[in-house]
Parts: C-alpha cells; sequence; structure tokens
C-alpha cells in the first residue's frame, strides 16, 4: 500500500487565503487592521528567518505588522518593559516573543508577561489551563494545525487510538489535549517510554514530534494510520557539503503502510504560520467585538 500524502503547504495556503478574506471583513466592521507584534531578541539565525516569514504573512494576510529586534545583551527587565508596553497597545491583538531567549532572559517569566488575551502562540499557563479543561483561548499553532490536517483528512475522530511521541509544552502536551477534546484514546510517549514500537502500532493516529530524524520506523505503524510528522531535523544530504530536511519519521518505509502521511518539509511545517494568523484574526475579533463565527476557519 502507498499512503496518501497530506499536503500542508495547499492546506495552509487555502487557511491563509480565508484568513485574507476574514481580515478584509474585520477591517470593514472595526476600521481597523488586526495586528500582530513579534519581538525578536538576538541573532539567532534560525529565529530571523521565522521572523521574517511570519512579517510577511502577516502583511499578505492585510494585517499590521509590528516587528521589535533588540540586541541580544538586552535584560529581561528591558523585554517585559517591551511586553508590558504592547500589552496596552490596542492596535495590537497578538504578541509573539521569537523564542529561544538569549540565557540571561528566563523565557517562562515572559510568557506569564504576555496578556494571556493576545497570546496568540498560546504558551501562557492561562491558556494552557483553559484547554486542559476546555474553554475557550489560544491553542499553540503547530498542535492545532496538526489537528486541522487529521480533522481534514479522518473527519470525527472520536474512538480513535492516538498516540503522541514527545511531551513538550509546545507540541506534545497540547496535541494530547486537542486529540482528547475530540474524543481520541491518546497515549502520550516519551524518552521513557518502554518499548516504543509496540505503542505506535496500536495507533490509528500518530503525532511524532520528537526532534530525531527518522527515529519512528516504518515497520512500527500500523496499517493504514494516519500519520503526521512534526519533527524537522536538518541532516547531511547526498550531495558533500549539502544538508536536507527530514522528519521524525522515516517517511519512505512508513509511506508504504499509513494510509496518510505527512511530508517534511510541506506538511505541518507550512501549518504553524497560517494558524498564527488565524489566532491573530480571532484575538482581534474577541478584542474589537466583532462577533466571529466559530467554525469557520
Ligand atoms: P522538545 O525537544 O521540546 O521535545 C521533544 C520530546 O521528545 C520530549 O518530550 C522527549 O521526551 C521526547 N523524546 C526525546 N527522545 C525520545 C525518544 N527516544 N523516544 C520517545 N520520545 C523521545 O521538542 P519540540 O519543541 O516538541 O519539537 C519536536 C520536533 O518538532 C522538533 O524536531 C522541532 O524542530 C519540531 N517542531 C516543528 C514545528 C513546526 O513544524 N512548525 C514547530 C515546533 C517544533
Amino acid at each position: 500500500m502507498s499512503a496518501d500524502i497530506i499536503d500542508g503547504k495547499a492546506f495552509a495556503g487555502d487557511l491563509r487565503a480565508r484568513v485574507a478574506e476574514k481580515v478584509a471583513a474585520f477591517r470593514a466592521a472595526a476600521d481597523r487592521a488586526p495586528g500582530l507584534a513579534v519581538v525578536l531578541v538576538g541573532e539567532d539565525p534560525a529565529s530571523q528567518v521565522y521572523v521574517r516569514s511570519k512579517h510577511k504573512a502577516t502583511i499578505e494576510a492585510g494585517m499590521e505588522s509590528f516587528e521589535h529586534r533588540l540586541p541580544d545583551t538586552t535584560t529581561q527587565d528591558e523585554l517585559l518593559a517591551v511586553v508590558r508596553r504592547l500589552n496596552t497597545d490596542d492596535s495590537v491583538d497578538g504578541i509573539l516573543v521569537q523564542l529561544p531567549l538569549p540565557p540571561q532572559i528566563d523565557e517562562n517569566v515572559v510568557i506569564a508577561t504576555i496578556d494571556p488575551d493576545k497570546d496568540v502562540d498560546g504558551f501562557h499557563v492561562v491558556n494552557a489551563g483553559r484547554l486542559a479543561v476546555g474553554q475557550h483561548g489560544y491553542v499553540p499553532c503547530t498542535p492545532l494545525g496538526c489537528l486541522m490536517l487529521l480533522k481534514d483528512r479522518l473527519g470525527d475522530l472520536s474512538g480513535l487510538d492516538a498516540v503522541v511521541i514527545g511531551r513538550s509544552n509546545i507540541v506534545g502536551k497540547p496535541m494530547a489535549q486537542l486529540l482528547l477534546g475530540e474524543s481520541c484514546t491518546v497515549t502520550i510517549a516519551h524518552s521513557r517510554t518502554r518499548d516504543l514500537p509496540d505503542v505506535v502500532k496500536r495507533a490509528d493516529i500518530v503525532v511524532a514530534a520528537v526532534g530525531r530524524p527518522e527515529m519512528i520506523r516504518g515497520d512500527w505503524i500500523k496499517p493504514g494510520a494516519t500519520v503526521i510528522d512534526v519533527g524537522i531535523n536538518r541532516v547531511p544530504g547526498a550531495e558533500p557539503g549539502k544538508t536536507k530536511l527530514v522528519g521524525d519519521v522515516d517517511f519512505a518505509a512508513a509511506s508504504q503502510v499509513a494510509g496518510a502521511i505527512t511530508p517534511v518539509p510541506g506538511g505541518v511545517g507550512p501549518m504553524t504560520i497560517a494558524v498564527l494568523l488565524r489566532n491573530t484574526l480571532v484575538a482581534a475579533h474577541r478584542r474589537a467585538g466583532v462577533p466571529y463565527a466559530k467554525g469557520s476557519i
């Protein structure tokens, strides 16, 4: 069997187009654009690429993009002052502080300082708590993007066996909460899990968020399962000196067994920014008191 490839790039493009349409309607209703502020501290090359992509996508969606670039010598108090200013700035609906932060800054303190109602990354403990108890809040973008791909592929997820490999606060834990919210039977596997192949073999849905290249083997996958590969790992390429991106799943082997699978790149990756725009759009509606048709995106 050869799996269907889940085209996250196309799905994300479609989501961004739908967000842009709703931004236009919001602008007409509220007489302003939704605004996303992104704060980057330091010169981390990967973070610079992410921040550039977020800025471009925000503008393309018709939103306002506010970029704050601070030197890597910035103190925690200086960064907190920027965050507090953004909290009270009415033109800012969403605040994102790009991680990782330099070592002199405690990221937990920074995240805790963001107004939870502007926390479009969904990292604040208030939003983690809202997700845990099933209240409306902001859900981290990558796992919410994974859930959108799963629902698009499978429709009703209720009763399915789901295994999430990885228990980070950014991907693994919120992913598991979302799947539980869809009435899946959820297992969270992690570095201490015994007999991971056996755990994965039971799953109708596998979400891999480990950060280890091609660790999930093809023969661990239950035939017909849906596999979502969150991993982004840079490994040596075929040509000397060149690198390539691979996921946490052995794609070549798993795609012979799975019913559907996301590729890397072009699967989960493009969903993150699209969902960030969607979360910012929702934040703008809530803050401006403009009704947002839930379920439309
Ligand atoms: P993390 O390092 O915070 O967490 C990794 C998790 O994997 C940990 O909970 C750990 O327990 C588990 N783990 C480690 N070794 C394991 C093993 N041998 N067996 C089972 N579990 C093991 O990573 P993260 O931030 O959750 O990211 C995971 C991956 O997803 C990374 O490759 C990252 O680059 C990628 N990622 C992609 C996106 C995106 O597509 N936009 C966003 C976030 C993260």
